[in-house]
């Protein structure tokens, strides 16, 4: 794992909540929630819109 593969995760990170930020279904605004998973190192990132309870599984990060 090396410096610029974070860096690009952490832009592509920012990118991702900007753009999905709304329930594709009903149009409100999604509730983000990260899970930390220390055995698999990884952030597991997922989005949960409260107004319908659909939820998105947006992507899992690597913790190296
Ligand atoms: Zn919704």
């Amino acid at each position: 794992m090396n410096m610029k593969n974070d860096t690009t995760i952490k832009r592509r990170h920012k990118e991702i909540i900007e753009k999905e930020c709304t329930c594709s279904v009903c149009g409100s605004k999604l509730e983000f929630a990260h899970f930390i998973d220390y055995g698999m190192k990884q952030v597991k990132e997922s989005a949960v819109c409260k107004d319908c309870g659909v939820r998105y599984q947006i992507r899992n990060f690597a913790l190296n």
